[in-house]
């Protein structure tokens, strides 16, 4: 069989693996890669047919794994998309969330070429909604170690990763001319002890592993929870400074978490009340998707809900959903948090609170999640004096912090122990992807120095397992 990785080789966003089996074509996630191309259309250019494909699995909804599925249906492929039942549903949310931030891109790429007295097809959206159903359309979904039979020859199971509700690993179980072969695609590996989610479940014996690398090299703060972090943060943004705190956040996962961490934190009275704002429609139809998938949350959510009720809800929280309340938020002058998208500050409503809070002394930024390089938070957590939003140059005052004990990621360790939880006699190659290089370089070196051996896949090169 033949592995090529064609999506987040070497780099974070993208991810799309494609595994031949004879001539079966399976493929693994496709994601939009987002770092290398800022109009995205080169994600129209597949390296292969989408009408040769045979099947693809989504490991998880996130967008740089799923985001560039509806151009693959747009561009011929015919077959079916197997994922978890959670994953299904957020995959709707985020794509047709990904058509709406392309119809606003579209927008002003051609307000900016009329000015420009030129026409431009950059900006042209790299698929609409229809393409979305139709992506939905082809969904099938299946259970959590539930072995599945893709052919005569090939069995998938998902194995749950944490990290995102519905997040799995995929096992495949192949028979290759007579010899069984297991390969296990790691998606995104999520941590223990994570708000919300379950932990990672460990993964099967297998021969091949493609696992994510987004930590490597490098470690989470040790010693501190999510309350502990947040409770510091709070404290001295809101009840001290008596200011505002902003936290961007995707609306899908990480604010459900972060909401959950923020119940436990007022309903046990560590802190005096604060008003808290989820502003983000998106985070409201997602929470629905967490309640519904209820029996897939952790223990402690399961206990709190029991004991104390809906762990998404509290008595000084609000969601605000429509954007006339979205600016009722700004009119908001006691001390307040807001969550709001997007998390990388790349549009969403968070823009709007930054454009009238990043020149107030008295906010704070609070960074909880991964930025990619060329986004707007990137920028401001390098140090950036001045940052552009919504077409003015504004001087940044607030203070920005960041924090890393909600990130859905497993860092060095974490990602080590998945690897050395297999059997070193087995386990053949570990090819790592979904990080930067060094990062690779880091994760490759431990692997080895462990006895195991790792492989940092160039983009399309095929590698015969
Ligand atoms: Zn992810």
């Amino acid at each position: 069989m033949k592995l090529t990785i064609h999506g987040a080789a070497r780099q974070v966003t993208g991810s799309m693996h494609l595994l031949e089996v004879e001539n079966y074509k399976i493929l693994i996630d496709c994601g939009l890669d987002y770092e290398r191309d800022r109009h995205l259309h080169t994600n129209e250019d597949f390296p292969f047919n989408p009408a040769d494909i045979d099947v693809v699995i989504l490991t998880h909804a996130h967008i740089d794994h799923s985001g560039n599925l509806p151009t693959l249906i747009r561009l011929g492929y015919e077959g079916q998309i197997l994922s978890t039942a959670p994953t299904a549903d957020l995959t709707e949310l985020l794509l047709l969330d990904s058509v709406s931030i392309f119809m606003n891109k579209a927008h002003k790429g051609r307000k900016h070429s009329r000015n420009r007295g030129k026409q431009s097809n950059s900006s042209q959206p790299l698929y609409l909604q229809k393409h979305v159903m139709d992506t939905m359309e082809r969904f099938v979904t299946i259970g959590f170690n539930k072995p599945f039979r893709l052919t005569g020859d090939i069995e998938l199971t998902f194995i749950p990763a944490g990290h995102l509700l519905g997040a799995a690993a995929a096992v495949l179980k192949i028979n290759d001319n007579g010899e069984e072969k297991t390969i296990a695609f790691t998606g995104d590996i999520g941590r223990k002890n994570y708000p919300v989610l379950n932990d990672p479940e460990p993964l099967p014996a297998v021969d091949y592993l493609v696992s994510e690398a987004t930590y490597g090299g490098r470690y989470h703060t040790k010693g501190k929870t999510v309350e502990e972090a947040l409770v510091e943060t709070i404290d001295q943004a809101c009840i001290k400074e008596q200011g505002r705190l902003i936290i961007p956040a995707f609306s899908i996962g990480r604010t459900q978490s972060l909401v959950f961490a923020l119940n436990k934190i007022f309903s046990s009275g560590l802190l005096p009340p604060v008003k808290v704002f989820v502003d983000s429609p998106m985070a409201v139809m997602a929470t629905r998707i967490f309640r519904k998938y209820h029996y897939l949350v952790n223990g402690e959510a399961q206990e709190f809900y029991n004991k104390k009720g809906d762990e998404f809800e509290f008595d000084n929280l609000t969601y605000v959903e429509t954007l006339k309340d979205s600016r009722q938020v700004s009119n908001y002058f006691e001390p307040c948090i807001i969550i709001s998208s997007a998390g990388m500050l790349e549009g969403g409503r968070i823009q709007d609170h930054l454009f009238y809070n990043i020149q107030n002394y008295y906010c704070t930024i609070l960074f909880i999640g991964y930025c990619a390089k060329g986004t707007l938070g990137h920028r401001l957590l390098r140090g950036d004096p001045i940052v552009h939003i919504k077409d003015r140059d504004l001087a940044v005052y607030a203070t920005i912090k960041q924090t890393d004990v909600l990130s859905a990621h497993g860092d060095h360790d974490d990602l080590m122990a998945n690897v050395l939880s297999q059997d070193k006699n087995k386990l053949k190659n570990v090819f790592l992807v979904h990080g930067e290089t060094s990062s690779m370089e880091a994760l490759a070196a431990t692997i080895e120095e462990a006895g195991y051996r790792a492989t940092v896949p160039e983009k399309g090169v095929d590698y015969i397992l």
